[in-house]
């Protein structure tokens, strides 16, 4: 008998998604039936019932797995059963499944960081592993999670220096210390020219606006280091241009966009995902 999966992505606005394309692709290239819907549900506390309805036939089954994105992420840490260890610890749930009767969360998207940087960068390619990390939202979140617990030292620069101590305060250990940075300030301390790793997890430079970058304009560039652009939209961004131009390794986020989703179909389909063919997907 064919397998049926019913998946979807919960978020507001979601008009530019690539999930779906990526989704269905991998459930038709294994023979699988099923759909993957976009449910559109406003912020708190008006999309609450909304919520709650997708959430209880994800219980009962009618729904086989969601994906959660702005801004409901950090609403799901509190709606599920059980949080893993990524989730809990990132405070931001991006996958939602049923398992042994209980309704886990999940963040993919530091795994999806991790494997997609490992193969773009082989680990011997840098001299030191400490990053710099753009940005203190719920991506940077993940990426400094990813690198944390790879044993990585991270500096994060941010406009809201608030933001960005909550989240060192978050995920610093006792003996591996967040440092924290204001974004205007970039170029100026010799500790982010130490990086070997620069890691865009702003919005800065995604479709329409593309002719800028979170870089400022006559910062140098670490010597040697590699950078790693989470926006997607375009391909090839104004940072990664830049960098290019300096001499560095850059790529954009594809790569980990295509992993994320990857990782949470598998949680879902119990079978590895077509990660070509949703590669594919994406870049057709
Ligand atoms: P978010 O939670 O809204 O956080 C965005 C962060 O960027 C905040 O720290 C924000 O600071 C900062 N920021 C926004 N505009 C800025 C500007 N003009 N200059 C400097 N800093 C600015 O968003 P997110 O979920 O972390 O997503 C960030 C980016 O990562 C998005 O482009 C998203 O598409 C991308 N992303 C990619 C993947 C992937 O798979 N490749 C996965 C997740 C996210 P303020 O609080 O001061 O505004």
């Amino acid at each position: 008998m064919m397998k049926v999966f019913n998946l979807g992505l919960i978020g507001w606005p979601l008009e530019h998604s690539y999930s779906p394309a990526l989704h269905k692709a991998a459930l038709r290239s294994l023979g699988f039936d099923g759909d993957y819907r976009l449910y559109a549900v406003p912020p708190l506390p008006e999309g609450a019932e909304e919520l709650a309805v997708l959430l209880a036939k994800l219980q009962g089954r009618s729904i086989d797995g969601l994906n959660i994105t702005i801004p409901h992420k950090g609403n799901l840490v509190n709606l599920v059963d059980h949080l893993t260890p990524a989730a809990a610890s990132i405070g931001a749930v991006n996958t939602v499944f049923m398992e042994n009767g209980l309704l886990i969360g999940d963040n993919t998207d530091a795994g999806g960081f991790w494997t997609d940087l490992c193969a773009n960068f082989p680990v011997q390619r840098f001299e030191r592993s400490q990053a710099l990390v753009l940005g203190a939202g719920g991506a940077a979140r993940a990426v400094v999670y990813a690198l944390i617990s790879h044993g990585w030292s991270v500096t994060v620069a941010a406009r809201s220096t608030a933001q960005a101590a909550g989240l060192a305060e978050q995920l610093s250990t006792s003996d591996n210390l967040i440092e924290v940075l204001p974004l205007g300030e970039l170029g100026l301390s010799m500790d982010e020219l130490s990086s070997s790793l620069i890691v865009n997890a702003t919005p800065v430079g995604m479709y329409p606006n593309t002719r800028v970058s979170p870089w400022p304009k006559d910062a140098p560039f670490p010597a040697g280091a590699s950078v790693y652009d989470l926006v997607y939209n375009p391909r090839r961004t104004y940072f990664v241009a830049q960098a290019r131009e300096a001499g560095l390794a850059a790529v954009t986020g594809s790569g980990m966009l295509v992993e994320q989703a990857a990782l949470a179909f598998e949680r879902w389909t119990d079978v590895e995902a077509p990660r070509e063919i949703m590669w594919a997907a994406l870049t057709a």
